[in-house]
């Protein structure tokens, strides 16, 4: 440290959150004689897995100068416009949890008010009609979505799905490039400063000590700082989210390239289906406490659409957070500062938010508590609501034929979740948030998909006749339709990229 400056971060971790977070830094100290230094072991390796991702992630690539059509060829990506949910209320029950509105608001009343008025007519077609992307993914198109807000092209967003290992890759040469220098080693042993507790430095098995003045754990599950050395603490969160294994295991394309992820709900647990453009990644996410690994293992492999490209991988996590994420000169980034397992594919969002969030309030030597303090509260309350959302898809379920889905069912939510489902059954009102990712059209997707149907609708509503309202429903679903018919085949868009890349 020099005058009250940081001048070295070193980064333990050289999974997708250490090598996203080199590169963020990289890039914001263009210029700036800050060193950033990452330590990863070979021979502990990463988590391997995390190919699903939110379009937030579009923005991190577009701030790094990542060219899309290099980026999606280089990590073997596709685009994603949702998520299905298969028997996830009810045994057969199928719904898409889209990244794009539902329908237009009509005469300042949100449009699911006006489609809850002609369903509870008898006259509403599905409410899926009235989301360009779930109309497009249904028919496996894709097109990027128009800049101009009067095309109906402009309604929807995109994520990607790409190989983790590929983007960490990417990641990594992107930050090499502009001076992080990467370390091989184990970390084993972490010295603290005796009057505060602050990390000086690590030790490698090799011996060799490497000090700085700011710390990032990216050490996955392991937290080798903020758990090993510093004792923050983990708030367990599975009362709430029983998930706390998972198995993966990669195959060959045989099924359709589809522009979402599937997730398909299992007698205790879910399965996920993310194709990319060379395999697609399967895994079984499952609890513990209702199944066995084995026939855990046995239900993922029984519905893989080829063989298998890998031996399976086992994991096994405990839902929750870490309950300081910033603690002294350590700040925890992706898996060491909690995890909510992978159903709306947040976790990579999450270390977005924590980069992004430390760039906001980077220390300098003097370490002002209050740097810390404010991103604490930021993180944990991002925590909070995906935590919300994610219960949700649980408790949010009419199933009852397994020990497991009586449990979820039954559960007693959190506070926070149960006055927006109250709210949402009582007259359809979505509570939004100022922070926090998931907004009224993803909560509606869930409710809706999941069977919770508002007891009323907004009495503004009202103002248009049925048989205008049933026209205008008519009118509007007809323009989904024929927008997503006139885009091309997701798998076409895909071999264009890699044409104009060759
Ligand atoms: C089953 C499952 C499915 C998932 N699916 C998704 C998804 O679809 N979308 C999504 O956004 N996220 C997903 N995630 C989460 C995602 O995988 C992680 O958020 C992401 O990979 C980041 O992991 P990480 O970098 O924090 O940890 P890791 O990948 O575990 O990396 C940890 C790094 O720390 C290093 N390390 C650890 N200990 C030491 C030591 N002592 N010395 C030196 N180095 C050390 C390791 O070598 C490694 O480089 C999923 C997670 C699980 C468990």
């Amino acid at each position: 440290m020099n005058g009250g400056r940081i001048e070295r971060v070193l980064i333990v971790g050289g999974g997708t959150a250490g090598w996203m977070t080199a590169a963020a830094l990289s890039h914001a100290f263009r210029g700036q004689p800050l060193q950033v230094r990452v330590i990863e072991s070979a021979a502990i390796g990463t988590v391997g897995v995390g190919e699903a991702t939110v379009p937030h992630i579009r923005h991190f690539n577009a701030k790094l100068g990542f060219d899309e059509a290099d980026f999606i060829t280089r990590t073997k990506a596709t685009f994603k416009l949702g998520i299905e949910f298969r028997d996830w209320g009810r045994l057969g029950d199928s719904y898409i949890h889209p990244f794009g509105a539902f329908g237009q608001e009509i005469g300042g009343v949100p449009f699911h008010q006006h489609w809850l008025r002609a369903r509870a007519a008898g006259y509403a077609p599905p409410l899926e009609d009235f989301s360009l992307p779930v109309v497009a993914a249904r028919r496996d198109r894709f097109d990027h979505p128009s800049p101009d807000p009067a095309d109906v092209r402009s309604t929807f967003s995109y994520a990607y799905q790409f190989d983790a290992g590929l983007y960490a890759a990417y990641l990594r040469a992107y930050a090499e490039e502009r001076g992080v220098v990467r370390t091989e080693g184990r970390i084993v042993e972490v010295a603290q400063r005796p009057e505060d507790g602050f990390v000086a430095a690590v030790v490698l098995e090799s011996g060799e000590r490497l000090e700085a003045d700011l710390f990032v754990d990216c050490s996955g599950f392991r937290g080798v700082l903020i758990e090993g050395a510093l004792r923050a603490g983990y708030e367990d969160w599975t009362r709430w989210l029983p998930c706390d294994r998972a198995v993966a295991l990669p195959c060959a394309i045989a099924g359709p390239l589809t522009p979402y992820t599937q997730a398909t709900a299992r007698e205790a647990g879910w399965l996920w289906r993310i194709p990319l453009q060379h395999r697609v990644g399967n895994g079984h996410v499952y609890c513990s406490a209702f199944t066995s690994d084995d026939e855990a293992e046995r239900a993922l492999v029984d519905q893989l659409e080829s063989s298998p490209l890998a031996a399976p991988n086992r994991l096994r996590f405990t839902t929750g957070r870490r309950r300081k994420q910033w603690d002294r000169n350590v700040v925890a980034i992706g898996l060491s500062a909690g995890f909510l397992e992978p159903l709306e594919s947040t976790s990579i969002h999450l270390i977005q938010l924590a980069i992004g969030r430390l760039l906001d309030f980077f220390p300098d030597g003097s370490w002002d508590p209050l740097d810390a303090a404010e991103y604490d509260r930021l993180m944990q309350l991002e925590y909070e609501r995906v935590r919300d959302f994610l219960i949700l898809h649980y408790h949010a379920t009419e199933r009852a034929d397994t020990p497991f889905w009586d449990h979820c069912r039954t559960m007693t939510p959190p506070d926070s979740l149960r006055y927006k489902m109250e709210l949402f059954r009582e007259r359809g009102a979505v509570v939004n948030y100022r922070d926090g990712m998931f907004l009224e059209p993803s909560w509606l997707a869930v409710y809706l998909g999941q069977n919770i149907l508002p007891r009323r609708h907004d009495p503004l509503s009202g103002k248009m006749p049925d048989p205008v309202l049933r026209d205008a429903l008519g009118t509007l679903a007809d323009r989904y339709r024929q927008a997503a018919e006139a885009m091309p085949r997701h798998a076409a868009v895909l071999q264009r990229y890699a044409a104009a890349t060759r």
